[in-house]
Parts: C-alpha cells; sequence; structure tokens
C-alpha cells in the first residue's frame, strides 16, 4: 500500500493553506465564544443559524465551540456562566464534543461539567498550561489542542491519546512545522504522529 494521511489541523479560523485538513471554526464548529455569548450575526458567507441544533447542517458539525469562560475578557462572568451552560447542555444533547475556551476559569468549567454531568471529551484548544494542570485534568475527559506556543513540559505530559495540534489564527507557519517540532520532542517518527492523529480525530468525531 502507498498512500499519504494528511496533516490533520484541529482548529482553525482559515481554510486548508497547504492540503492539510483543517476544523475550521465557524464552519466544522459552531458555538458561542465568551467573547462574543450573543446569538450573533450568521458568520460571513455562511448561512449557519443559531444554535446549531435548528439548523440543517447538524449533521455536518464536527463539535460544538468554541465555547468556554475567561475571566480576562469585558464580557459579564454570570452571562458567560450562563452561556457555557447552554453550549455544554448542547453539545450533550447532540452528542458532540466541545472545544473548550478557558481562561483562569478551571475551577468552573469542572464544577459544570460536573454538575451538567457532560460525558462529551472537552478539546482545550490552545493550551498553555502546565503539566500538573494536565494531569489534574486527564481524569476528568479532557483533550489538549496544542497550538505554536506551548509548554513543553506540558506536551511531555499528554498521553498521545490526548493530544491534538492546531494552528488557530496563525496563518504563517504550516501546520507540518508544529507536527516535526513534536514529533522531534517527543521523541517519535514524523509517520506515527500523524496517524495517532488520525486516530484522535476517529475516535472523536466519527
Ligand atoms: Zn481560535
Amino acid at each position: 500500500m502507498n498512500f499519504e494521511l494528511n496533516y490533520i489541523d484541529f482548529h482553525t479560523h482559515h481554510p486548508s493553506l497547504n492540503g492539510e485538513r483543517v476544523i475550521q471554526d465557524g464552519v466544522d464548529t459552531q458555538g458561542r465564544h465568551p467573547w462574543e455569548p450573543l446569538p450573533s450575526p450568521p458568520h460571513k458567507g455562511g448561512s449557519k443559524s443559531y444554535p446549531p441544533s435548528l439548523g440543517g447542517d447538524r449533521g455536518r458539525l464536527l463539535a460544538l465551540g468554541e465555547s468556554g469562560l475567561d475571566r480576562l475578557c469585558d464580557t459579564p462572568y454570570d452571562l458567560q456562566l450562563q452561556v457555557f451552560r447552554e453550549e455544554v447542555s448542547l453539545s450533550e444533547e447532540l452528542q458532540k464534543p466541545l472545544f473548550l475556551h478557558c481562561v483562569r476559569a478551571i475551577d468552573d468549567v469542572l464544577r459544570i461539567r460536573k454538575e451538567l454531568n457532560a460525558r462529551q471529551p472537552w478539546i482545550w484548544h490552545g493550551y498553555r498550561g502546565n503539566a500538573k494542570q494536565l494531569q489534574q485534568l486527564l481524569p476528568h475527559g479532557f483533550y489538549f489542542s496544542f497550538g505554536t506556543k506551548f509548554n513543553p513540559e506540558a506536551l511531555l505530559a499528554c498521553p498521545l491519546d490526548r493530544l491534538l495540534l492546531e494552528t488557530d489564527d496563525d496563518t504563517t507557519t504550516p501546520i507540518a512545522d508544529l507536527y516535526a517540532r513534536v514529533a522531534q520532542l517527543r521523541g517519535i517518527s514524523l509517520d506515527a504522529l500523524i496517524r495517532q492523529m488520525h486516530d484522535n480525530f476517529h475516535v472523536l468525531f466519527e
């Protein structure tokens, strides 16, 4: 057999740049972000309705999000909590994972996960936390998507079957560069890393 697997970029704000498979925010995932929590104007260029359960695209939506809590943004925290609970409920109802945006709010995120008895995987995207926090979150069903800036110890501490890679809003760094860096840090081959990312994609989204 002679075929090549694509790179997968698990969270972007842009379409594929070099043939990699992307999970594009607003296209493959939809959610109310703590920065902009209102059911706001439809996404540029699209005709998406919100919530996605009411839209025709429900079937092809891979996940909810980004959604979460952000202690450093201007949105009133009570409103963030309310919106996040609604997004979590929707993720459970639709049986789709949730891309998590979390800034200095992990205690509340964990409390809400417990309170709503959430079972869907939560993907902490752009993870920059340390290894200790990562280890505390693993038993709760979290996945960690690492971007171009990350804590190397956290990357080493993350089990490969909970690890994802993303470029987010960076359109200048090819995802292949991040894969190469991570494969080297983890001491595995690039092929093995690519295969692992495919396995993770299947577990989460198929
Ligand atoms: Zn993003």
